[in-house]
């Protein structure tokens, strides 16, 4: 097995003394306190939040546990607070919506040197899974100056990597000419929206398609298995958000959780409830702290997202630390008469039947679970529609209304702000938003 790509590229960014956890460790330290004081002296909000802290006293990474964590709800809130440099350096303004709701934007802002940092990150973290010999087709936001498509595009072209970016998918069949045409070899896309075309066109994935990057929600493993289970395929995860600079880790060969883009980024997996750091293997909530960034940094940045370090060294032999595959975020799930419902489980449960295309979730009320279905044809869906309520109802052995709707698909998959994350509605009166 070949050792991730990354780890090379971090240590000379990082110009290591040694390819080590306490070399790395002990490099992030000292950019999280250079960070700590260039936020504390440039941006408003930090200034702020730190006034009571005493830089000095900060001697180690337990001492830096106990800085206060920044949530989105305070980017939504004090946005151009955040920003440390002048006007005129902002290279790029990314305006988030993740639940689509006026007024609940995150406006994200970069320098060119942040964005060029993060064309470094994917050049060599596409390393992980294609070469000179790849075509790259990007079903992800662009090709406009700065956004994702157009950096990965810049990001390839460094190493003579042909890429198209596309954006995001909308006509099937004009995709599925382009794919041939191309002779694309690799999508880089949104999970369900990649799923949607090898379930439609699943011709693409038998004569071109060998490489698959699933990017910006997180991945369900049932959605995995079902990408590669010709075998033909090989699925890569990316782990990311437009607050991290876009990416933040990749999967290496070995398909077991991604290597971190830990150079640029410190990562740590807390307990979502006491804030305390959890001992690796043990699940928690990603909290990230950007060490390089220049017109936004984020200081311990919660996510939101689900995850956990493994324990055990990856198999490709690298000394950087593996973040399992994100399990979702936290907070996706519902309570019906006191028992939880995660979308990760419905997820792993629908996307087991091939004859489903996509799907919407939601609660509604009298607690009544709505399952929305969409297939390529109503026929045989009778059947289908028994035994997704067997499979749920095995799931889930609480007493709850269950409703399933079938419909039948119109081949333009339905994503339309391509980074809303995709959500267990809950429609209750007074439920929690
Ligand atoms: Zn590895």
């Amino acid at each position: 097995m070949i050792i991730t790509p990354l780890q090379n590229w971090i240590a000379q960014r990082t110009q290591l003394a040694s390819k080590s956890q306490d070399a790395l460790r002990a490099y992030q330290f000292e950019k999280l306190m250079q960070t700590l004081a260039y936020a504390k002296t440039k941006s408003r909000f930090y200034r702020e939040r730190l006034k009571e802290v005493d830089l000095n006293a900060i001697t180690s990474l337990k001492d830096f546990e106990r800085i206060a964590f920044t949530t989105p709800e305070e980017i939504k809130k004090h946005g151009s607070d955040f920003v440390c440099v002048s006007h005129s350096d902002i290279e790029r303004i990314v305006t988030l919506n993740t639940s689509g709701t006026t007024g609940d934007e995150k406006r994200i802002f970069f320098t060119q040197e942040d964005l060029e940092a993060t064309i470094d990150f994917f050049q060599h973290g596409m390393k992980c899974l294609v070469d000179a010999s790849d075509t790259v087709m990007v079903l992800l936001p662009g090709p406009a100056y700065g956004s994702i498509g157009d950096l990965l595009q810049k990001a390839l072209a460094k190493s003579g990597i042909q890429c198209i970016v596309h954006g995001v998918l909308s006509d099937v069949e004009k995709m599925a000419q382009c794919i041939e045409e191309n002779h694309i070899t690799c999508i880089v896309g949104i999970p369900m929206q990649v799923l949607y075309l090898s379930r439609v066109k699943p011709e693409l994935f038998y004569r071109h398609i060998t490489k698959v990057l699933l990017s910006t929600d997180y991945v369900p493993d049932a959605l995995v298995e079902a990408l590669s289970r010709n075998g033909t395929c090989k699925v890569f995860n990316h782990y990311g958000m437009t607050e991290m600079g876009y990416g933040g880790g990749v999967e290496c060969a070995c398909l077991n959780g991604y290597h971190l883009r830990e150079n640029d980024l410190y990562f740590e997996i807390i307990d979502p409830i006491s804030g305390a750091p959890v001992k690796d293997g043990a699940y928690g909530e990603v909290v990230f702290t950007t060490l390089n960034r220049q017109a936004m940094p984020l200081i311990r940045y919660k996510t939101g997202d689900r995850a956990r370090f493994l324990t055990k060294p990856c198999a490709c032999g690298t000394f950087l630390r593996t973040m399992e595959k994100v399990q979702g975020r936290i907070e996706n799930r519902v309570f019906i008469h006191g028992h939880e419902i995660h979308l990760k489980a419905l997820d792993e449960i629908l996307l087991h039947f091939d004859s489903i295309l996509d799907y919407t979730l939601s609660v509604e009320e009298n607690n009544t679970l709505h399952v929305k279905l969409i297939l390529a044809n109503k026929e045989r869906s009778v059947a289908l529609k028994e035994e997704v309520i067997r499979r749920i109802r095995e799931h889930f052995t609480f007493e709850f209304t269950l409703h399933i709707d079938v419909h039948e698909d119109d081949r333009s998959p339905k994503i339309t702000q391509s980074m809303i994350k995709r959500t267990l509605h809950d429609n209750r009166q007074g439920a929690k938003v």
